[in-house]
């Protein structure tokens, strides 16, 4: 039976991040590659033992095979935007709260400093790939991966993404990467996605301990 992944709906309007991120670009980026990333898959998958998995279990069970590297590309890209756009909204940026911003200061001091290791981060990343704040262990961390990579494959829980693949911000910024990655850090970030995620990752292991 054939069971087609779909792209999610966008959780605001293509307008609601401008002038950050225009409408322009969440008409390529939302509209286009995360629709073809999404087409892909579904072409790769059909009629194989793929099509009746989740895309989180089609990711764990293709990463580091480079023989499925492919449908490991198509389904990480398709989860890592679907998480994207739910990492940012209009109206975000400024500081985290609850237990997430108690986390931050516990391992960087004060949210200022945390906020410029991931700007460093996600600036920095050479080449395509997204810039993450995962769990790990129980603390919260900054991180990149390359590409289509996941944390989640590597035993870090997301908690919120940034993508710095050149089409997030090419039509908006050019080559101005760090610029993009400031503006969306004080004025796009949904930190309540974060702390949300947060709290999820922790009832898990309250529930497997
Ligand atoms: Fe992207």
């Amino acid at each position: 039976m054939s069971k087609p992944f779909a792209l999610p709906p966008l959780p605001y309007d293509k307008s609601a991040l401008a002038p950050v991120i225009s409408a322009q670009t969440l008409e390529f980026h939302y509209g286009k590659h995360h629709q073809a990333y999404i087409d892909k898959l579904n072409a790769l998958v059909r009629d194989t033992p793929f099509e009746a998995q989740s895309l989180e279990e089609i990711i764990v069970a293709t990463t580091d095979k480079p023989e499925r590297a492919s449908i490991f590309n198509n389904a990480a890209q398709a989860w890592n935007h679907a998480f994207y756009w739910r990492s940012l909204g209009a109206r975000g940026g400024g500081e985290p709260g609850g237990r997430l911003l108690e986390l931050i200061r516990g391992s960087w001091g004060d949210y200022a400093s945390f906020r410029a290791q991931l700007a460093k981060a996600a600036s920095e990343h050479f080449g395509s790939g997204w810039a993450w704040v995962v769990l790990d262990s129980g603390r919260i961390s900054c991180m990149t991966t390359a590409n289509a990579e996941v944390p989640f494959t590597r035993g870090r829980t997301p908690l919120l993404t940034i993508d710095v693949w050149e089409h997030a911000y090419y039509l908006d910024y050019q080559n101005r990467r760090s610029d993009h990655v400031v503006a969306v850090l004080d004025k796009l970030v949904n930190w309540r996605f974060a702390e949300e995620n947060l709290e999820s990752a922790r009832s898990d292991v309250a529930m497997t301990a």
